[in-house]
């Protein structure tokens, strides 16, 4: 089935971007084009659907959703327009630019979005820096709603997660400490949305050891480049790190633990996603060396669609892994949860939420699904001719509402391109059971030094500067160039 189009004009180079991602909040089962007057080819967009047009004046911006066709018949709608002052800072153009485009579209389809312009992944990024200068909530809440249209419910979830990061982030080691990332790109099986660095466990059998050898050089280097700072946190991540077999993960996280000083960890999680990885044999590995969080993944309890989604492995395996792991003596398991997936609704989104109530994990992360492009779920969407998967506002609160009832608050909060319905994604946990790791990802505060095939490195200066050093995707090129790798590393952090 071809993909409807949403064209754009518009006569000044520079807001590309913030226009698509707007725009595109809008129409999210349309391929949007934008394209500047006297540069690019024009487009036209498809039936049923405006042509916006776009055009800078000296003291105003003007929007015209031109030849709106509607079962054939042409019609127009008239101009909207935005005041604009000849020496206004860019920022605040495009604050009103895209305040010109929410309102013309809101209009014209009906719709609000519940982030309103706001299209970019982490909206508490806005409230935080806003209470660093001093400012209290109500004055926060109306600055969203004001500037960025925000629904009141998305600001006042902000403003809690953002006051809720601060105090937690506030005991970490900024300056002087950094934390670890190490990746390990293997699953048993690729599921259907999955855009991550991951391979069949399968094809990569024999070359594990060869993986862990070179991991072993980025740690060794690790030590070395950081002997005078602070290890806050260390997360094993993926790929599915239990997909290694009890021995290799014993090999990885003793020379981890032998190498580096985890006298101050805060928080050591492996995730254990894939229910159908996690043997006792690997638990009790992991609880040997020291892990405090695991994650322990269902994305949904409907067997229908794990089936679907290729996950390749049952609602009854994910309970039993869950009970093994808490019966071990792990106090600090997340799930993960995917709401929006194909052909999932309301009533399947309840009796998941009903199914891990009685599990009682420690944390929730809940996900909206995001369509990426190189994942196998965007052909098969194509494919099975579907336009639109199922998240509402509704499915949102049934979510929010389990994790309030298992006594958690949410204390992460970001956002995908091109996520289902326009939601977010939101971490819920029990107090003291916060995923530290995953909100120094996203606030990009501390240094964050990654290692293994596809990792990024990312260097915070003390000026707030962030600089990355991408690990190549390949396995066999990683394991193949990891001097290389670790050279450019070396070059990032020297002073
Ligand atoms: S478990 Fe995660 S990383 Fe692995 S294939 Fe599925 S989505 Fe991708």
């Amino acid at each position: 089935m071809e993909q409807k189009l949403v064209a754009v004009t518009v006569n000044k180079a520079g807001f590309e971007y913030d226009i698509h991602s707007l725009v595109k909040a809008f129409y999210p089962e349309c391929d949007v084009k934008v394209s500047v007057e006297g540069q690019d080819v024009f487009y036209s967009s498809s039936e049923d659907y405006p042509d916006l047009s776009i055009s800078f004046q000296e003291d105003k911006i003007l929007l015209t959703l031109v030849g709106v066709k509607e079962s054939g018949s042409e019609s127009s709608f008239g101009g909207k327009k935005v005041e604009i002052l000849p020496d206004m800072e860019r920022s605040e153009v495009k604050n009103r630019l895209k305040q010109l485009i929410y309102v013309t579209l809101s209009e014209h389809t009906g719709r609000l979005l519940p982030w309103g312009t706001l299209t970019g992944i982490r909206p508490t990024k806005i409230p935080m820096t806003l209470l660093e200068q001093g400012k209290d909530e109500k004055e926060i809440l109306s600055y969203m709603k004001e500037t960025y249209l925000v629904s009141e419910e998305k600001g006042l979830l902000s403003i809690d997660i953002a006051k809720r990061e601060r105090e937690l982030l506030s005991t970490l080691h900024y300056r002087d400490g950094y934390s670890l990332y190490i990746g390990i790109p293997f699953c048993p099986t690729t599921c259907l949305y999955c855009s991550f660095t991951s391979y069949p466990i399968v094809s990569w059998k024999k070359r594990i050891d060869d993986y862990l050898t070179a991991l072993e050089k980025e740690i060794d280097f690790t030590a070395e480049i950081y002997k005078d700072k602070i290890l806050d946190t260390v997360y094993i991540g993926g790929g599915t790190p239990t997909t290694l077999e009890a021995e290799e993960l014993d090999r990885l996280l003793g020379k981890l633990k032998n190498t580096l000083d985890f006298s101050e960890v805060k928080e050591f999680t492996v995730e254990a996603g894939r229910a159908d990885s996690i043997t006792e044999e690997k638990l009790a590995v992991l609880m040997k060396w020291g892990v405090t969080r695991i994650s322990v993944n269902p994305q949904t309890m409907k067997q229908e669609t794990l089936d679907l989604i290729g996950r390749r492995h049952t609602v009854e395996q994910v309970k039993e892994a869950f009970h093994l792991a808490r019966n071990m003596g792990f106090s600090n398991i997340n799930m993960d949860l995917i709401l929006g997936l194909p052909g999932e609704k309301e009533e399947d989104v309840a009796r998941t939420i009903e199914a891990v109530e009685a599990l009682m994990p420690d944390s929730l992360t809940v996900h909206s699904l995001a369509i990426k492009r190189a994942s196998k779920l965007n052909r098969w969407i194509e494919e099975n001719g579907i336009t639109a998967l199922h998240n509402t506002d509704e499915t949102m609160k049934i979510a929010a509402k389990g994790a309030a009832d298992m006594d958690m608050v949410p204390y992460y909060l970001y956002r995908q391109k091109n996520m289902s319905g326009n939601f977010e994604n939101v971490g819920y946990a029990k107090e003291g059971k916060f995923g530290i790791y995953n909100i120094l990802i996203m606030e990009e505060k501390q240094t964050i030094l990654a290692l293994g095939a596809g990792s990024i490195t990312k260097r915070v200066f003390p000026d707030g500067r962030i600089e990355r050093c991408d690990n190549v995707k390949d396995v066999g090129l990683y394991i193949e160039k990891i001097d290389e790798m670790i050279e450019r590393k070396q070059k990032l952090f020297e002073d």
